[in-house]
Formats: C-alpha cells, structure tokens, sequence
C-alpha cells in the first residue's frame, strides 16, 4: 500500500510542466514549477509547516497553542492545514484588498479570519501586522508567526523548492523567475540554485506600487514607490528580512493590467488556472526574454490557483470596471489573425 499519514505528507514534489503558447516568441525551454498541486494548493504549504515545524522544536508553539499570522490566505490555508492535524487554533489576519473567496476558504478549515483595511500605513495601529502583533499579545498560549521576517519561510524553499527544481531540471536550469511578497520564495531557491551553480540567473517580478525594484538597484528605500495597487501576493511596501537581495539578479516590475490579461491567457491558453501572481510572472518573463538564449533552461514558478480569483481576474464585469478587458479583445483579434 502506497498512502500520506495524513494531508500534510502531499506537501512539495510538485509537477514540472513545459510552457508551449504564451512563451512562443521566447528563445529557451521555459518550465513551471506547478506550485498549485501541494494541497492548499500553493507554495505556501511548505513554509507554513516549516515554520510550525521549526517553532516547535524550540518552544515558541506549545501543544494546544493558537496560531496567529497576518496573511493574504495562502500562507493561512498552508497553516490552517498544518493546525487541524497538529491540533492548533488558527486566526488569520487579512487585509480587506483580498478575495472574499480567500477569506471563505480559511473559515472552511476551520481558521478564524480578522479582516483589517489596507490603504493605512504598516505602523498603523489598524495595519494588519500590528494587528496581527497585538492579538498575539493578548491571547495566551499564542504564537506569531510573521512570515515576513521568519527565517523558517526562505529555509523551506532552501531544502525543497529548490532541489527539487534542481533535480527536476537534471541541473540544468539557468534561470529562475518568481513573484516577490515576503520573499521566502525567491531567497530560499535562489540560494539552493546559486550553490549548485553560481551562474545561475535569479529574476523577481515586482508590481508598481511596490519598494523592491527600486531598492535593490539603488540601496535607497523611496517611499515615493509605494501606493495601492491590485495585483495580489506580490510587492510590499516594506523589507522583509526573508528577502535575500544578494541572491536577486534583478527586478522587473509588472502593471495591474498586464498581471490581470496574463492570469487569463495562461489559464485560456496553456490550461492553466493559476492565480494572479502567475500572470504577473509570466508577463515579467517576456519582459525579460532579451536575456534568454536557445541553450537556456528557464524556470519559473507559480505560486497559486485560480479559483481564488474568480470573483476578480477571471469575472469581465471586474475586468472591464478597471479598464482592463479591451485590451484582452485586441490580443484575441490578433491571435484569430494568426
Ligand atoms: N504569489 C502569491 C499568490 C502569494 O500568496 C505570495 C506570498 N505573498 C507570493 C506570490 C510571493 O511569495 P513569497 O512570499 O515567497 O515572496
């Protein structure tokens, strides 16, 4: 018999799957790491038992304890997760910016969900992380678990994320491109990477309205850079300590609109369903692909699914609110034309 003690050992060992229309135009074997297959489906499992793993070894989650987290739902569903088989209380702390079907989801395994505003400043006392700091503080027995700067978050992608894209790839991969938030993602692969081989090429997709581009190419924290956008999962207006920018080659930043056409042509033109943060790095990656030769082996990955989108991205009468959907019909025209 061949079965997981439970749901928390389908975590990781995800599919890789070759990219064959959106990147037609791109000179490279372009390969996706097809992160939605762990089973709250995204990335955000790994980190989440990482980190419960991590914190109970050395006291700081006690048995019957409650899990507090600020998060934008996938790191809570990955938590949530880990908490129903461990026997933990969740909360998660969530901006009002993100789906309602992320927030019905984490009510559904069993999470409570605090929804703050998002448009405030981080130090803010309605901010969703001092929020999430001050409920830790007054609930006992409680734990914090701040994936922004707990080291646990890069760890995880250091010991999983990336040797399997290593091994996937026969060590072959000369490129890895991923979405940036509190960027445990980005730094955990991109050291695995870089220590197998230093010439490895470690791109982040940023957003507009977000610090990272600017300040890994000038050291210079400009607060100027930051204000509110749409794309979700990626970008802050803040450093967190997880995010390694000496494993970062470069940043390219990509729009609302484009992040949101992507998320639909991946889904109508590959099969993939995926989140908002694969359509923006996607389009990050065409972007970049002067940097591609025919030899190179470029992976990027993609952190979450559709369906939490469908009330967003995937619905027109949300598309075109924006001014995003005309776009969509020109690209369809010309592609009826090809
Ligand atoms: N995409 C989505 C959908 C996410 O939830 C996150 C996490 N905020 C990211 C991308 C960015 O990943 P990381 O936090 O590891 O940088």
């Amino acid at each position: 018999m061949e079965y997981a003690e439970n749901i928390l050992g389908t975590i990781g060992n995800t599919p890789m799957i070759k990219m064959n229309t959106l990147v037609k135009g791109v000179d490279a074997l372009v390969l996706a790491k097809y992160e939605t297959f762990n089973p709250g489906n995204s990335v955000k499992d790994r980190m989440a038992l990482q980190m419960i793993e991590d914190a109970e070894a050395d006291g700081r989650l006690k048995p019957g304890g409650t899990i507090i987290e600020g998060t934008s739902g996938n790191t809570g569903m990955g938590l949530a997760l880990a908490a129903i088989i461990k026997g933990y209380k969740m909360v998660c702390v969530i901006s009002d910016k993100q789906s309602k079907e992320k927030m019905d989801i984490l009510r559904a395994v069993g999470s409570e969900v605090v929804v703050c505003p998002t448009n405030v400043e981080p130090d803010d006392p309605r901010s969703y992380y001092s929020t999430s700091k001050r409920l830790s503080e007054e609930t006992p027995n409680s734990w914090y678990v701040n994936q922004y700067d707990n080291p646990s978050n890069a760890r995880a992608h250091y010991q999983s994320t990336g040797p399997e894209i290593w091994k996937q790839t026969d060590g072959k991969v000369t490129h890895f491109i991923v979405g940036v938030g509190t960027g445990g993602t980005i730094s955990g692969v991109g050291k695995y990477l870089k220590e197998q081989n230093p010439n490895v090429k470690v791109w982040g997709i940023d957003t507009y309205g977000s610090v990272f581009k600017k300040y890994h190419e000038t050291g210079i924290f400009d607060e100027n850079e930051i204000y509110p956008y749409v794309t979700e999962g990626i970008g802050e207006d803040i450093l967190p300590e997880n995010v390694d920018f000496s494993v970062i080659d470069g940043f390219t930043k990509v729009t609302d609109k484009d992040a949101a056409i992507y998320t639909r042509r991946l889904a109508k033109e590959e099969g993939m369903f995926l989140g908002n943060s694969a359509g923006a790095a996607i389009k990050g990656l065409l972007q970049l692909k002067e940097h591609f030769t025919k030899d190179d082996v470029v992976v990027i990955l993609f952190h979450d699914h559709g369906s939490r989108y469908v009330g967003k991205m995937f619905n027109d009468d949300w598309m075109r609110d924006r001014g995003f959907l005309d776009e969509e019909v020109t690209v369809a025209a010309d592609l009826i034309k090809d």
